[in-house]
């Protein structure tokens, strides 16, 4: 009992472990992903860009400080071993040691902090402040080089010391021995230690600063990002009539022109989709409205006469039809619409097609004495798709012939150069206005909605075959003048680009 008891608190424990693991995992994502903002990059950059300029300053100002304070140092102690050197030769020191430059070497070596050896030519020790040395031999390169007349001076650095190593020179320039002075560098370290300190301590100030103007700096560009998204946001709830209006910087007025742009293309898109929608709902509607007038007279009527009910019954089954023909051509234009629809694209003779198209149209021109002319300048061949091109193309021909004058012409020729072929549809028809063409390939756009019904039209033949040449990558355009007659071109790549 008391095992089963436990078990659900265990169940409980093990789903609780579960679940801290996960928001766990999602807190340290979101952690992650706040790293990665632009302003933590900003204050990273700013942050990081003054520490490595303070610290080159920095290195270079301590090693001018020290330069500096050795060069003095050294000269200093430079000039008083060639005054010691003079010393020491005017008194004959080195054969017999006198108690003057004796104690001028001592008090020499107490302003040094340091100490100081004299060497005659032997390499003997005849004086060392220190009394270690005296009598010793000194075999030291430093001191055997300046001897030799190597070098006029030797300088040896050490942490807290330097050690100069001159000649002294006798008769005739000649060396006669060595004088090495120790000097203490402890004033120098500490003049170079107190640079330090003062630059150390600029370094922190100004790397304080740096830090609060990065965190600044970083706050105030990014600020209109955040706002940006806000915006965003708010437009992506819904209000859609809103715009994103965010100045300062160039290029946070270009994202939000852009972004308002585009805000622009949406609210147009989605009032065309309002309008096709309630385009194709009074188009589908129309036709069912007049069935229904019908089919009520008939009923009304009693008993009609078996003469009125065809007449009435071929009424309705013409309503049908176009109530069929505006589907069809609806389903047409959805499927070209589809970016992924595909295309059965094949080597096609366009001449061919042509001909066909036209064999079927003949008969309708012919019933209101249209002439229809043909014309090919040559044999084009081309990658398109059949059934389509064959639709958009008849669609020309047949308004050519719909809307136009008895006795009147169409001519359509096909031609083609290197890159395209072009066919162009010219009839002597009644044109269309030319504040009307703009619109001519509009889905439901009908200049004479009464001619183009009893013609049996849709609305749709034109966006049908705009929407084909499109897919084909081609191009269609209208030159019309009413009372006149219209004139389509179109122009289609020989080669498809897919
Ligand atoms: P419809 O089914 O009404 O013919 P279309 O999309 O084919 O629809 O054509 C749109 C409108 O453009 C037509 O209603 C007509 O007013 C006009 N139109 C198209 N072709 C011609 C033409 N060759 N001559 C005059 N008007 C034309």
């Amino acid at each position: 009992m008391g095992k089963r008891e436990g078990m659900p608190g265990q169940k409980n424990k093990k789903a609780r472990g579960i679940w801290n693991k996960i928001s766990g995992k999602y807190q340290l994502k979101k952690k992650l992903e706040h790293l990665l903002s632009m302003r933590v990059a900003l204050f990273a950059l700013i942050f990081f860009t003054v520490g490595t300029a303070l610290f080159a300053v920095t290195v270079g100002i301590s090693a001018v400080c020290r330069e500096e304070a050795m060069s003095g140092r050294i000269s200093e102690v430079q000039e008083y071993g060639k005054f010691l050197s003079n010393q020491i030769v005017s008194s004959g020191y080195l054969a017999a040691q006198g108690a003057e430059v004796t104690t001028e070497l001592s008090v020499a070596a107490d302003i040094f902090d340091g100490r100081i050896l004299v060497v005659d030519g032997n390499l003997k020790v005849v004086a060392d402040t220190f009394n270690n040395e005296q009598g010793k031999i000194l075999l030291s390169r430093e001191v055997i080089e300046c001897i030799r007349g190597m070098h006029v001076c030797q300088v040896k650095e050490g942490e807290d010391h330097i050690e100069l190593t001159l000649p002294v020179k006798g008769a005739e320039n000649t060396n006669v021995g060595a004088i090495i002075l120790r000097a203490s560098l402890e004033r120098e370290n500490a003049v170079v230690n107190h640079v330090g300190h003062s630059v150390f301590i600029f370094d922190v100030v100004t790397l304080l600063v740096a830090a609060f103007v990065a965190f600044f700096v970083s706050g105030r560009m990014t600020k209109p990002f955040k706002s940006i998204v806000a915006s965003i946001q708010h437009v992506t709830d819904g209000y859609l009539e809103d715009t994103v209006s965010i100045g300062g910087f160039y290029e946070v007025k270009r994202i939000s022109d852009s972004f308002n742009e585009m805000l622009l293309q949406m609210k147009k898109v989605e009032e065309s989709r309002q309008e096709f929608v309630s385009n194709v709902s009074h188009e589908l509607k129309t036709p069912m409205t007049s069935i229904k007038v019908l089919a009520d007279s008939l009923t009304m009527q009693g008993e009609a006469p078996a003469e009125l009910y065809r007449e009435f019954l071929s009424d309705i089954t013409d309503e049908i039809e176009r109530e069929n023909k505006i589907i069809n051509d609806l389903l047409s234009l959805v499927r070209l619409d589809r970016k992924e629809a595909e295309m059965h694209i094949a080597q096609v003779s366009i001449n061919e097609l042509m001909e066909i198209i036209l064999k079927r149209i003949k008969p309708i021109a012919k019933n209101r004495n249209i002439e229809l002319v043909f014309e090919s300048f040559r044999p084009v061949l081309a990658e398109v798709d059949e059934v389509k091109l064959s639709l958009a193309v008849s669609n020309l021909i047949e308004n050519a012939v719909k809307y136009n004058v008895e006795d009147g012409n169409v001519r359509v020729s096909l031609n083609a150069d290197h890159k395209y072929f072009y066919i162009s549809v010219s009839d002597s028809g009644i044109g269309i206005p030319e504040a009307a063409q703009p619109f001519v390939f509009d889905r439901f756009y009908r200049v004479d909605k009464a001619r183009s019904r009893e013609s049996g039209g849709t609305g749709l033949g034109l966006a049908i075959t705009k929407s084909v040449v499109l897919r084909h990558k081609g191009t269609i355009k209208v030159y019309s003048r009413e009372n006149e007659g219209t004139t389509f071109t179109v122009r289609i790549p020989l080669n498809y680009i897919a």
